[in-house]
């Protein structure tokens, strides 16, 4: 019955079933059934698209499946977009509409949305994503499109029963269908390695079925609900795939079930042989220790899964493998998957065939459904392990990893919906037990410390788990739930999670650990270190910042504590790991503390937002002391690393370095630990931690007063940047601020303060290197409102301005004045700066900033600022400033500095100085006299008795015992030079070591701050623990501690001090400051006067004034103080300083030094100025450089009297260019279609930017010549056999090829930079490049060159022409030869053979050269550009070719200077042209043909002929009309073909006669132009006025021109008034006379310029409506007294041979006999346009997304594919397919094949997915840059920041302005190959 069904026609049996359905008997359902049965039998082979022809009718029952979707989609109650889309897809995202960051929009909601002026961006879709419009827990509704606010279901009518009857009966046999396929279809994929393919098999087959049901979701709400209801229904899953179908197919679906059980085999986490070795694990774990661990390794490989990573644990040698035990996790999350309706077991098939995307889409698409979602979530979080588990195996994790965030994102973004599935699934257990469950396969023995007693382990950040990122869907799901307070409170309220979380974290305590090489190089730098750094901040510090986000109020420091608990716990346990006892390994540092950080910053959220007492999540000291020494060691480290002391590691162990310090990571590494550490220093024992200090930065012995020392850590090279390190540290551990009390706007501006100080930044580069929390999550989000305040407070922003040279550059934004004055912090930019130089060019340009404004000359310190005030919980941080070690340490360094010891610098004395100031500052509180001690003090020393720096300054320190080497000067009894006089003697007898003893108790001992540490050390374990247990453990390793006395070298000295601190810096005063007794305390004169001085002046300032401020607030702070500066005073300086005269010589002083250093600074510009000068001049451009090339005016015509000498740039020689040595210029010769591209239209083109603007190409110049030159040869003569050789006396025969100019396209243009140079010299030249080994960027082979002076690119020499003065002669336009006359001897000439020097018989060096370069010039361009001609390679294409380069030289010329000549001889260009030698090279070339006296126009033009030959000759066509041709041309052929150099008396000849043929060529297309009735009225006013002057009466004229070509009937053939340029306006004398000028002008122009360029005399310059008069005037046709009158008449200028009317009568005689062959392009031959504006870029829309929306969609015509990389060109409009394989063409890409149609070479395109253009210059491109910039004037490359951008309408003049002048290769520098793949 079903199978005879299948036959039948789907729609009627649709129907019949559905009626039979409806009916409630059931046997239409079971019809229904069976005709499934067949359908979908999964044995039957029914073609695929035939059950889905099958499904569809049927569904629709009856109707048209598009009429059924159409219906259904009228049901639709779904009231969001929900649209899904893929990777690659164009997005938005907006900040101030979402709620969740992870909101997106389509581009279509978004558009139709109201989000002007909001804050967002467009970005291009990784994973892919789907619309949030309308879902209000996403994103705000105010920003909901149109489309989706205004949606609501209440409206929508409830779905008919009857019509969605059907699919409720197919629908659930449609997806078992698919269902059964996917079981078929898989296999394990490890069983062999085809099934990959398999499996896209079976993908492929069930296309349509899975295309066919997103159709289906697409239909709307009505479908989506039924779907739903058949994907989640259990019964129907039972009923249908239990197995039990009634069909015999059950052996079939019986072996389908089999494959999907054991597919579900592996679905647990562990499977069960796994199970069993974990557990012998377990059991041995409890054992004992190391042994297992290496066991462990060994068994681990049981794993079904290592047959790899086995030999990648070899690789890494001994560093094995580590498994853990799994007791903590929860085995429900473990275990195998059952499946209870459809949805489950689609989605697990999903995951088996690792997302296809097809799949994804349709799962996605579903989500709409709320009840959906909801079983959707449940479901993905059920099988989240098993997903997990098949990424790590994935042999693509990344598409995997997209295609689940892809799914991921759009569940667990919605709160309630993760709350929901976080309390009834688990999430939180599942996520963090699958991530301890990924890291395990990954884990290592750590090797930090003691190697061997290691029982921790870390993740092998060599493994590809690691490197390759693949845990980051994980990580970044969790981040994401995180996110919701009430997941956050749940994972904060469980203790055991809180406890596997700190588990997991402490993998990564420690991981990648560097030991520094000190002896060998690395072999090969390790590349692991990125992966950690990533590892750490995704893995780590985000959920970290997660999870402090729910911490900011009081009502949740319960939290705080429990996290704060546990992670001391996990410290503590990671110490007894490592076998911690109290000192760092030597040599080690790993950059990786995450449990350090996370105690850390919760400490830091609970003293800043919660109140919570800081003392009571403190851990006891020991625990801080512990804690404080990894820290430590890295900052330690870093300084190792910046003085070079990890060379050997590589420059990797920089990139740690800097990776650690950088804006992304600073926040979650180097902050967290310098914070540790300022906790550390408030509650450690100062002078335990100060000497801890100076012992990690391993200067500990460099701090003795001896002048010569042994350093047992560290070489004598480092020691200088090792001190300074340290000190460093200590000034930043003492005065920043970021978690000790500063606001987050404070940290915000402090943090743009310190990297505008660096270097004026641009916006995006500002906005990256901001940190993007002082607190994550803030509320402070760089790019916010709050940041542009912030940005608009601290600095002004400069706008993008262009260099002269075509360098672009971006708007910038650069710190304020009193930025500088008031805030710019060294500290700061200390701890922010990546690369060392960076802090360099801080301190250079507040230098600049205080020359600037006249503050301050002299070089500034550092201006070390207050500081803001400290959080009381962390006062105790200041008694680091007040203990005896930091004073005993600034008083030894204070002496080495004034006794010039080694390693001492100015900047370490500036942080000493520093650290004494800061000390006054905060000085403790109890003041009072602590300094009883005194006899009976802790210390055996005498240093100083008490702590309290105020009282330590004055304290004399008379005697010091040091240890020193033999070789000490000290040692001998000679007073060193360096001592000064007062304290050189030294105590008699005391210096041999043997005496030492401890005779004199008031000598300060031997200062040991090793020893100090080691004391407190003890005595802290001691006071603290009582453990007598702690202590033994420690004291057998003391031994080791006497090490520094053992070295034999050294003997103990007493030294003779007598100094206080105070002294000291009284010394220094005065060696700063050059002189003896400079420093004078001011208040012994004026007593009052203490607090006089001008704070704001003192912050600027060198060490001298430094030390006045500290001397002055010493003196403030205690009287004692003052009075022992008084007492120095006076001992150092004379009784009674003359202050005044002091001061007075100072400024004599300075007053003499000041003009000796303006004197050298004077000289230092002016060498400096010329050298400017000179490199300008090199490299300075045609264009911006007018006034800078007055010495290069080697080639110009300038001097016609004295031969032209020129200068060799290569071997430096002058001398005239001759025949056996020419010299020539540098040229580059380059083909240009630029003036092809010129218009009618003075209104540019505009870019199209839909579908219905169109650019037609007909209105350019060069369309409009091709058609008119194959109008040409199809109607007239065309050279079949022309011309040859003219010594071989062969005719040159007239053809349509005279008629014309060509080269509009791919003509040759010629450009010089205006340097000579010998050919020979050349020659040797290239051969030079030819040899050299440097890589140039351009080729040699092909001719190419730098110029060897300026650099500026070429590719060809152009000889020089001898100078011959003679023919230069002075001409009088008047002379007494009639115009007669010179016709005749033009003619005559014209007659004579070539007499020019230069034969081929006599081939001299200059000709040849002559000949080289018009090859050059030839193989400029493509052939196709040369050969227009019907037979390619004859002379006529050759002749046409060159006449045609000399035309486009001047037109380019004249379009250079503005299109007119109204500017005169001024313009810059003419002076660096080569036109003059240009023409020579041509005109020599084309002497070498000759034109038969009958053919020769010249007869034509100036006599009466007999029109003979038209039309007799059948098979000849007739010769071109004068009437047609182009006169410009015939001027060029013409001049250029004269026999000898040519007089101007001739060229003025020539042009008179070519005027008239003008002229009369203007009337005539004026006649055209005229209605009927016009011309008729023309034609008989014309006739009144025949009287005596009729021959320059242009109303004679058009009288005449209309009486001869109506006689043709020529007006009637054509349409006239068509072609009308006035439109309907009636003609006036005064508009006729305004068209013929309009028609003559460029005529004019170019004619003129010709004559410049020829003769050199200076164009002169005029108004705009002058042009016309003073060129003719130029140009000999008018006589000068005529020009002034401005309503003179162009007929005026006529001069007629002979009787006009006759002449004109011939010419039109020509057209009218031959115009019939071809009346139909009479008109178009005729009416001639001269007229073309000037070339000009497609005008670009103002926004750039006009263009990105319309194009980057767009198809290419070609291909009709939509590009990857689509362009396009700025000159067309054409769009391409950039780099595509789809339209390439014979091995050229569309680009580049574009580039030669379009510009012969040259392209400019756009690309769209970038925004930016490129250059392709013949094999060569180059990016120039992009022309649309953002708001912050700024380009946006790659689209990466989306932001909207703006046309920057200067750059596009730039572009421009290069092509049009073609400077493309003068101007952009970075070219290179494109090997045609573009
Ligand atoms: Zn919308
Ligand atoms: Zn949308
Ligand atoms: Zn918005
Ligand atoms: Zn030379
Ligand atoms: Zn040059
Ligand atoms: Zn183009
Ligand atoms: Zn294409
Ligand atoms: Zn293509």
């Amino acid at each position: 019955m079903a199978a005879s069904l299948l036959g039948r026609d789907k729609r009627s049996t649709a129907a019949s079933l559905k009626a039979e359905c409806s009916r409630q008997d059931g046997r239409g359902v079971q019809l229904l059934g069976e005709l499934l049965d067949s359908v979908l039998s999964p044995e039957r082979a029914v073609a695929e698209a035939e059950v889905i022809e099958w499904c569809k009718s049927l569904m629709a029952g009856g109707e048209s499946f598009d009429d059924f979707c159409k219906m259904v989609r009228g049901y639709d109650n779904a009231t969001l977009c929900g649209l899904v889309w893929t990777a690659n897809f164009v997005a938005y995202r907006c900040r101030t509409c979402g709620i969740s960051p992870c909101m997106s929009l389509c581009a279509e909601c978004f558009n139709a949305g109201e989000h002007t002026g909001h804050d967002f961006n467009m970005f291009r879709s990784q994973a892919g994503g789907a619309c949030d419009c309308g879902d209000s827990s996403v994103m705000r509704e105010s920003g909901f499109c149109k489309r989706h606010r205004f949606a609501t279901s209440s409206n929508i009518p409830c779905v008919p029963n009857e019509l969605m009857m059907m699919s409720e009966h197919i629908l659930p046999r449609v997806i078992l269908h698919l269902i059964q396929h996917l079981r078929d279809g898989y296999n394990e994929p490890d069983s062999d390695p085809a099934t990959e393919r398999d499996l896209q098999k079976t993908l492929q087959q069930m296309e349509p079925l899975i295309s066919l049901l997103e159709d289906l979701t697409k239909m709307g709400g009505a479908m989506r609900s039924i779907l739903t209801r058949v994907l989640t229904n259990h019964q129907i899953y039972k009923d249908l795939c239990s197995g039990d179908l009634c069909t015999g197919e059950k052996a079939y679906t019986k072996k389908n079930y089999e494959k999907y059980l054991t597919a579900l085999k592996g679905s647990g986490l562990v499977s069960s042989e796994e199970r069993s070795v974990t557990s012998v694990l377990d059991q041995m774990a409890g054992a004992s220790n190391v042994t297992i661990l290496g066991a462990t390794a060994g068994t681990g490989q049981m794993d079904s899964s290592d047959e790899e990573e086995q030999d990648g644990s070899q690789g890494v040698g001994k560093r094995k493998r580590v498994k853990l035990s799994n007791s903590t996790k929860d085995s429900s999350i473990m275990d195998i998957l059952k499946h209870k309706c459809f949805l489950e077991e689609l989605l697990f098939w999903t995951v088996k065939y690792e997302f296809p995307q097809k799949m994804v889409t349709f799962l996605l698409n579903m989500l709409p459904d709320q009840s959906y979602k909801i079983a959707f979530t449940k479901t993905f979080v059920q099988h989240y392990a098993f997903i997990m588990k098949t990424l790590i195996k994935s042999h693509e994790s990344d598409t995997m990893s997209n295609r689940i965030v892809h799914i991921s994102v759009q569940l667990f973004s919605n709160e309630e919906l993760a709350r929901q599935v976080t309390e009834e699934c688990q999430l939180l257990e599942i996520m963090v037990t699958v991530l301890l469950y990924m890291m395990e396969s990954c884990l290592i023995k750590s090797e930090l410390q003691d190697e061997e007693n290691n029982f921790h382990v870390v993740v092998n950040c060599g493994e590809p788990l690691l490197k390759n990122n693949t845990y980051w869907p994980l990580v970044s799901d969790f981040i994401n739930i995180l996110s919701h307070q009430s997941v956050a409170k749940r994972f904060l309220e469980d203790q055991g999670l809180l406890q596997m979380w700190m588990n997991f974290v402490s993998f990564f305590q420690g991981m990648n650990l560097n030991k520094r090489e000190l002896n060998e190089h690395v072999e090969f730098e390790s590349q692991t270190y990125y992966a950690a750094f990533a590892a750490e901040l995704e893995a780590c510090a985000q959920p970290m910042w997660g999870l402090l986000t729910h911490c900011k109020i009081r009502e949740t420091q319960e939290y705080t504590r429990t996290v704060v608990r546990y992670c001391l716990d996990a410290l503590q346990d990671w110490f007894d790991a490592i076998n911690f006892v109290d000192e760092p390994a030597p040599n080690q540092v790993t950059f990786h503390l995450p449990l350090h950080r996370y105690y850390a910053m919760f400490l830091s959220k609970a003293i800043r937002c919660q109140q919570l007492d800081l003392d009571s999540l403190l851990p006891d000291q020991e625990m801080l002391m512990k804690m404080m020494v990894h820290p430590l060691q890295i900052q330690a480290s870093l300084s190792e690393i910046h003085s070079n002391m990890w060379v050997r590691n590589g420059l990797q162990i920089k990139g740690q370095a800097m990776t650690y310090v950088q804006s992304h990571f600073c926040n979650s590494m180097i902050d967290p630990d310098i914070f540790l550490l300022q906790i550390c220093a408030s509650r450690l024992d100062p002078d335990y931690f100060v000497s801890s200090v100076f012992e990690r930065f391993k200067v500990v012995d460099l701090l003795t007063m001896a002048s010569q020392h042994q350093n047992a850590a560290l070489d004598t090279e480092h020691e200088r940047s090792m001190l300074e390190g340290a000190l460093t540290f200590l000034v930043i551990l003492l005065s920043l601020r970021i978690h000790l009390g500063m606001t987050d706007d404070e940290i915000l501006r402090a943090e743009m303060v310190a990297q505008l100080c660096m270097s004026d930044r641009t916006h995006s580069t500002l906005l990256d290197l901001i940190p993007e929390n002082p607190n994550p999550k803030s509320g402070i989000i760089p790019g916010s409102y709050y940041f542009e305040t912030m940005l608009s407070a601290v600095a002004d922003f400069k706008a993008p301005v262009f260099e002269p040279g075509g360098s672009m550059q971006q708007g910038m934004y650069t710190p304020k004045a009193d930025v500088w004055n008031q805030e710019f912090d060294p500290i700061m930019v200390i701890l922010r700066t990546v690369y060392r130089r960076d802090v360099q060019s801080a301190m250079d340009r507040y230098m600049g900033f205080l020359k600037q404004t006249g503050k301050f000359t002299s070089t500034p310190w550092p201006p070390y600022r207050e500081r803001a005030p400290l959080n009381p919980s962390y006062k105790g941080l200041m008694r680091i400033l007040h203990c005896k070690t930091l004073h005993i340490v600034l008083f030894t360094l204070l002496y080495k500095i004034s006794m010039d010891h080694q390693n001492m610098s100015e900047h370490v004395l500036c942080m000493v100085l520093y650290l004494i100031e800061l000390g006054l500052d905060n000085l403790p509180e109890e003041t009072a006299e602590e300094e009883e001690m005194f006899g009976e003090e802790r210390c055996s020393d005498s240093w100083f008795h008490g702590t309290n720096i105020a009282t330590n300054l004055h304290h004399i320190i008379n005697y010091v015992r040091v240890r020193l080497p033999e070789t000490a000067p000290e040692v001998t009894r000679e007073p060193p030079a360096s001592t000064s006089s007062d304290t050189s003697s030294f105590i008699q007898g005391s210096r041999r070591a043997t005496a030492l003893t401890r005779e004199n108790s008031n000598t300060a001992q031997v200062f040991s701050l090793v020893a100090e540490r080691r004391k407190k050390f003890q005595e802290i374990i001691n006071r603290n623990s009582g453990s007598a247990i702690q202590t033994a453990a420690v004291r057998p390793k003391t031994s080791k501690w006497t090490a520094p006395n053992s070295t034999p070298q050294l003997t103990t000295t007493i030294l003779e001090i007598r100094e206080s601190m105070l002294s000291l810096l009284i010394k220094l005063h005065h060696k700063l400051s050059g002189k003896q007794n400079s420093y004078y305390p001011f208040w012994l004169e004026d007593s009052e006067s203490t607090s006089t001085l001008d704070p704001m002046q003192q912050i600027h300032g060198d060490g001298i004034i430094a030390i006045e401020r500290i001397l002055l607030k010493t003196a403030a702070r205690s009287r004692q103080n003052k009075c022992s500066i008084e007492e120095i005073c006076r001992k150092v300086a004379p009784p009674v300083p003359p202050k005044k005269s002091n001061s007075a010589d100072k400024k004599a002083l300075d007053k003499e030094e000041r003009r000796q250093k303006a004197r050298e600074r004077q000289q230092k510009l002016l060498a400096e100025f010329a050298s400017r000068q000179k490199s300008f001049m090199e490299t300075a451009m045609d264009l911006e450089s007018p006034d800078s090339d007055v010495a290069m005016d080697v080639g110009s015509t300038e001097q016609p009297d004295s031969e032209t000498v020129y200068d060799c740039v290569i071997c430096g020689q002058s001398g005239p260019s001759t025949e056996e040595r020419p010299t020539g210029l540098v040229v580059l010769l380059q083909a240009s279609s630029v003036l092809g591209h010129r218009r009618r239209s003075t209104e540019p083109k505009k870019l199209p930017t839909s579908d219905e603007e169109q650019i037609y190409p007909e209105d350019t110049c060069g369309t409009a010549h091709d058609v008119r030159i194959t109008d040409l040869q199809q109607y007239f003569k065309d050279a079949g056999f022309g011309l040859k050789w003219a010594l071989m006396k062969i005719k040159f025969q007239s053809s349509c090829l005279q008629s014309v100019s060509i080269g509009w396209e791919g003509g040759v243009y010629v450009q010089t930079c205006g340097h000579t140079l010998h050919i020979d010299c050349h020659k040797s030249y290239m051969e030079s490049l030819r040899n050299d080994q440097v890589l140039q960027s351009f080729s040699v082979d092909k001719g190419e060159f730098t110029c060897p002076l300026c650099r500026q690119f070429a590719n060809s020499v152009l000889p020089c022409h001898p100078e011959k003065s003679e023919e230069k002669s002075i001409w009088s336009p008047y002379n007494s030869k009639s115009l007669l006359t010179l016709i005749k001897e033009v003619e005559e000439q014209q007659e004579q053979l070539g007499m020019f020097p230069v034969s081929i018989c006599s081939i001299t060096n200059l000709s040849k050269e002559m000949e080289s370069v018009m090859k050059d010039i030839r193989s400029a361009t493509q052939k196709k550009y040369i050969d227009y001609g019907k037979t390619p390679g004859s002379p006529d294409n050759d002749f046409l070719f060159m006449y045609s380069v000399a035309r486009l030289n001047l037109e380019l010329e004249l379009v250079h200077r503005g299109g007119n000549l109204c500017l005169g001889g001024a313009s810059a260009t003419t002076k660096r042209s080569c036109l003059n030698q240009l023409l020579h090279v041509l005109a020599m070339h084309m002497r070498l043909f000759r034109i038969d006296s009958a053919y020769n126009p010249w007869t034509r033009l100036t006599r009466l002929t007999q029109v003979m030959d038209y039309g007799i000759c059948d098979d000849e066509k007739p010769e071109v009309p004068l009437l047609y041709r182009d006169v410009s041309s015939l001027l060029l052929i013409l001049v250029l073909t004269m026999p000898q150099e040519l007089h101007k008396e001739h060229f003025t000849c020539i042009v008179k006669v070519l005027y008239n043929l003008l002229y009369t060529q203007a009337v005539s297309t004026l006649s055209f132009q005229f209605s009927e009735e016009e011309r008729a009225a023309w034609k008989n006013s014309g006739k009144l006025k025949t009287m005596c002057n009729s021959d320059k009466s242009w109303e004679v004229l058009l009288s005449h021109i209309i009486c001869e070509l109506s006689k043709g009937r020529l007006y009637n053939a054509s349409n006239t008034g068509q072609v009308s340029m006035l439109g309907t306006n009636v003609w006036s004398p005064q508009s006729i006379e305004y068209s013929i000028q309009q028609f003559c002008l460029p005529f004019l122009r170019t004619t003129s310029l010709l004559q410049h360029h020829l003769f050199g005399n200076d164009l002169p310059s005029c108004q705009r409506t002058e042009e016309f008069g003073m060129l003719a005037s130029y140009l000999g046709l008018l006589l000068p007294c005529l020009q002034s009158n401005d309503e003179f008449c162009s007929s005026a200028c006529l001069d007629w041979p002979i009787a006009a009317l006759d002449l004109i009568s011939q010419w039109c005689l020509e057209v009218t006999t031959s115009a019939e062959s071809h009346s139909e392009q009479v008109t178009n031959l005729l009416v001639q346009d001269p007229q073309w504006s000037l070339p000009c870029l497609l005008q670009l829309p103002e926004n750039y997304n006009t263009i990105f929306q319309y194009y980057h969609r767009k198809a290419c015509v070609h291909c009709s594919k939509v590009p990857k990389d689509p362009a396009l060109c700025l000159v067309c409009g054409t769009f391409v397919c950039l780099k595509g394989q789809c339209c390439k063409q014979q091995s050229y890409c569309e680009c580049v094949l574009h580039s030669q149609n379009c510009g012969a070479g040259t392209g400019i395109f756009l690309l769209i997915n970038a925004s930016v253009i490129i250059i392709i210059r013949g094999h060569r491109f180059c990016l120039w840059g992009s022309v649309y910039l953002d708001t912050h004037g700024e380009e946006d490359r790659d689209l990466r920041r989306g932001k909207p951008l703006y046309l920057c309408s200067e750059r596009y003049k730039v572009l421009e302005q290069q092509w049009v002048t073609h400077t493309f290769d003068h101007i952009n520098k970075r070219w290179g190959p494109h090997y045609n793949g573009l």
